[in-house]
């Protein structure tokens, strides 16, 4: 079963039982919750893409460990082409979906565990790869949906780690011959609630004296112990209340739904640990994992967005019956140069990758490209929803509902008032997804998602090899030191 069926991954995930609360309320079944069910029906569209013989090559690959064609969501790069391949993928589930590929994180921190743990075994002589591998192994044989959890509660910023409260950081609360018992809450994390499995790595860089935080682990849906705590906003609430999806600027798939997922004494059996007090070794994980995704969620699935933005700004300007004006022209000419700009750092990112470290067969991204995509996507993105925002008119934000073409009241105004070159249905329901990428959470999303840009800021200046360029800058000044 190397490639389950969306229906397969449906009914996995009506078999599970998460303590789930959203907007205050317990959710029993994620699959008939109107939020929820977004979540699901995004998750098995990664599903359906991978048994679509036309995107086999971007979806699918051969397993290095099972032999086996999976699911490129669980496959660890091992070549150029690989990571190219990522990207791709990244890209074209945006395209398709308008919302998270919810397996993405999940895949970038089984990557950075595939090459920190080559590393420990090499030089520590520990076992993490080989337990690894037969965790990834029954992922790929199972074709599990898997997602990433990184991003801690963290508390006041202000204070170090060991002035916060322990459960700030998930951490190791106590641990026996079986396993680990694990504490804490980890924010954000998408797609957590209808994942079959999450993987589970420290947030940050650790210094000797934490070692109770530097653990990696992999926990099922709905271990006990778990609860989690889904978003809930004004799109949840519109979502809630609308008897036709079709009246939603993303009607199938929804927003980018997150969730707070809080661990309590969770106990996690040893063959899932794959990190353990080995504080040496976050920093290595952490920038792993952030190369694998800046380059993926920061960048190529940042310009699947954009794609969909632009070719409804498009279709909104020949609703409208402006597509000929020169300086709309121009708008859709800057949200393209916006988007390709960063799509061609995410193409060098993969491109100018690199084994890390030789000799594990692991294959990541180029960091100062992979930094690069990910903060022109952070500032470019704003750009292009203002620029969308301008070619759609205000009618991106006053029109009225789709249900007033059906009250017959109503639908003689809307359908003569709101017809331009093309009739009032068309302009009202590209208003609707312009409306929800211009006016909804993906700004704020954009920009934080793959870390906060001061993060990348600061790798850019690490990566950016200042002493080679003075020397280069001497040599035209003639200056010799
Ligand atoms: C839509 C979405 C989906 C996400 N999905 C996932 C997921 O699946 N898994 C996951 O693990 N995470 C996920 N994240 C989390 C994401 O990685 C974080 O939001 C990001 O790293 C920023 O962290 P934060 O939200 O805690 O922001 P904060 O750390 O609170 O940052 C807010 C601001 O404060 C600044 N700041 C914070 N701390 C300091 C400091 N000590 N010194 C100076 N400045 C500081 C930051 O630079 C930033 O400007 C997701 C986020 C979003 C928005």
């Amino acid at each position: 079963m190397a490639l389950r069926s969306a229906q397969e991954y449906r009914q996995s995930v009506a078999a599970q039982k998460p303590r789930l609360f959203l907007g205050g309320k317990k959710v029993e079944d994620v699959s008939s919750d109107p939020v929820m069910k977004s979540v699901v029906e995004s998750t098995a569209k990664i599903y359906e893409l991978a048994k679509d013989p036309r995107y086999t090559d971007i979806m699918t690959v051969r397993s290095h460990l099972t032999g086996e064609i999976i699911n490129r969501n669980l496959h660890v790069a091992g070549s150029i082409d690989d990571l190219e391949k990522r990207a791709e993928m990244a890209l074209l589930t945006s395209q398709k979906l308008g919302t998270c590929n919810y397996r993405c994180v999940g895949a970038d921190c089984l990557n950075a565990l595939a090459s920190v743990t080559w590393e420990m075994d090499k030089t520590k002589g520990s076992d993490y790869h080989g337990r690894f591998n037969r965790f990834l192994t029954y992922l790929q044989e199972n074709d599990l949906a898997c997602s990433g959890a990184v991003t801690d509660a963290k508390g006041d910023r202000n204070k170090k780690m060991s002035e916060v409260d322990p459960d700030m950081y998930v951490h190791m609360s106590d641990m026996n011959d079986d396993g680990i018992f694990v504490r804490g809450a980890k924010l954000h994390q998408s797609g957590a609630t209808v994942a079959n499995e999450t993987i589970v790595i420290p947030g940050g860089f650790l210094r000797p004296g934490e070692e109770k935080f530097a653990i990696a682990f992999a926990v099922a849906n709905s271990a006990p112990g778990i609860t989690y705590i889904a978003q809930h906003n004004a799109f949840s609430a519109e979502r809630e209340s609308c008897e036709d999806i079709y009246e939603l600027g993303n009607p199938v798939f929804g927003q980018r739904e997150t969730c707070m997922m809080i661990f309590e004494d969770v106990f996690i059996p040893w063959e899932r640990v794959f990190l353990c007090g080995e504080t040496e070794y976050t920093g290595k994980l952490i920038s792993r994992f952030a190369k694998m995704h800046r380059m993926n969620c920061g960048g190529a699935c940042k310009v699947g967005f954009a794609d969909i933005i632009i070719g409804a700004s498009v279709l909104a300007s020949e609703y409208s019956g402006t597509d000929k004006v020169p300086h709309i022209r121009e708008m859709l000419t800057e949200m393209v140069r916006h988007s390709e700009a960063a799509h061609a750092c995410t193409i060098a990112a993969a491109v100018k990758g690199n084994e890390e470290p030789a000799g594990s067969g692991v294959f990541l991204p180029n960091d100062m490209f992979g930094n690069v995509a990910k903060i022109t996507t952070a500032y470019g993105f704003w750009q292009i929803m203002a620029l969308a925002g301008d070619i759609g008119g205000g009618l991106i934000v006053t029109a009225p509902s789709l249900k007033d073409l059906k009250n017959e009241e109503t639908r003689p105004y809307v359908e003569k008032y709101l017809a331009a070159a093309e009739s009032a249905e068309k302009r009202l329901r590209i208003s609707k997804v312009l409306q929800n990428w211009t006016a909804g959470l993906h700004g704020p999303g954009t920009w934080h998602g793959a870390g906060s840009p001061q993060a990348q800021k600061i790798a850019l200046y690490r990566a950016a090899n200042l002493e080679e360029k003075k020397a280069i800058a001497r040599e035209i000044a003639g200056i010799e030191d």
